[in-house]
């Protein structure tokens, strides 16, 4: 089985931003973060680091737990409202008091570089994407990449997220993959994901697909990142590399695992992404690529 790691796919393309920038571009990201998820500021911190790297300017507003809607719309509104702010990133899940649509709805959809908008949602669904959020865009980048084939295949997106799942499925049907769709509803799944050629799991369970899922020689997409520390877990999740894990364990009290069983995966699949080192790397080399897509369709 081929790991189909990123890391150097997710450096390139860090690298052309960061050439176009070089050549004169003014790009900015203003990075919104509500309360104290870890998680949430793991993620915010690569975001902004990354925008280090290539040379956008970045800005990060980080916000108490209590944070209001109100409040939350009043810097979007003066966000939206600075000419120089290209892109908005609102780091997801905001807390449950704060209403979520009404924040994403707010944005000014040529500053909405994590494709979240209804009226990027919709561009894609009607087949002419601005903003294409960043994980999927990234598969897709990785997917061609790779030379993996996408035109007349089964392809089955497992999960039916905003952020992932539906404009995952949008994209691949743009790509003329005949997809599936699954969810917590779908009747017996390993049936169904066992047809694809090409299987992309985000559903946040820690290696949930396993051997029966997938067809033999099928390329798998993990998309998950769930932690684990379990020792019995983390062996039968990681099979001969189950060692090399513990000692992760050991050190920081978790390891990262997908949604899919990695050692049930590489008995069957013919390639697949690995966690930590696939997706994930993407996610943020393409915000990068549509923080400077927004700076150049706004100032021309
Ligand atoms: P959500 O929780 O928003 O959505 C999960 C989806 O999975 C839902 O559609 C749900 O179905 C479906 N689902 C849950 N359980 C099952 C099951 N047993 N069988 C079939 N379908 C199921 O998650 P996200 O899409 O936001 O994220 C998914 C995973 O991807 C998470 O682990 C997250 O951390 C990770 N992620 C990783 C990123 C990266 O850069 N690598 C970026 C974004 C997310 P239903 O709709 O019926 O409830």
């Amino acid at each position: 089985m081929i790991k189909l790691e990123a890391a150097d796919l997710a450096a390139r393309i860090k690298e052309e931003v960061k050439a176009e920038i070089a050549r004169g571009v003014r790009a900015s990201l203003a990075a919104v973060r509500v309360g104290d998820d870890p998680a949430s500021a793991v993620y915010v911190k690569n975001k902004i680091r990354a925008c280090e790297e290539v040379g956008i300017r970045s800005e990060h507003h980080a916000l108490p737990e209590s944070t209001t809607t109100e409040q939350l719309l009043e810097l979007i509104a003066s966000l939206n409202s600075r000419d120089e702010v290209d892109g908005i990133l609102t780091q997801l899940p905001l807390p449950r008091h704060v209403d979520e649509t009404a924040i994403i709805e707010a944005m000014n959809p040529s500053k909405d570089v994590d494709g979240f908008h209804p009226v990027n949602a919709g561009k894609l669904a009607m087949g002419r994407p601005v903003f294409v959020p960043c994980t999927p865009a990234g598969i897709i980048e990785l997917l061609d990449d790779r030379g993996v084939e996408i035109r007349g295949v089964n392809a089955c997106v497992v999960g039916r997220s905003q952020i992932v799942g539906r404009p995952m499925a949008q994209l691949l049907l743009q790509r003329d993959a005949t997809v599936t769709i699954c969810h917590s509803r779908t009747r017996d799944l390993p049936a169904v994901t066992r047809t694809a050629d090409l299987l992309i799991v985000a559903i946040g369970r820690a290696g949930f697909v396993g051997r029966d899922h997938i067809k033999p020689g099928a390329t798998v997409i993990d998309v998950g990142m769930n932690k684990v520390s379990e020792i019995d877990e983390v062996r039968k999740l990681f099979g001969d590399e189950a060692e090399k894990r513990l000692e992760v364990v050991g050190k920081r009290g978790s390891t990262l695992v997908g949604d899919v069983n990695p050692a049930e995966a590489a008995e069957v699949a013919g390639m697949l992404t690995p966690v930590p080192g696939g997706v994930g790397l993407l996610t943020v080399a393409m915000l990068m690529k549509n923080t400077l897509k927004a700076a150049k369709l706004r100032r021309q």
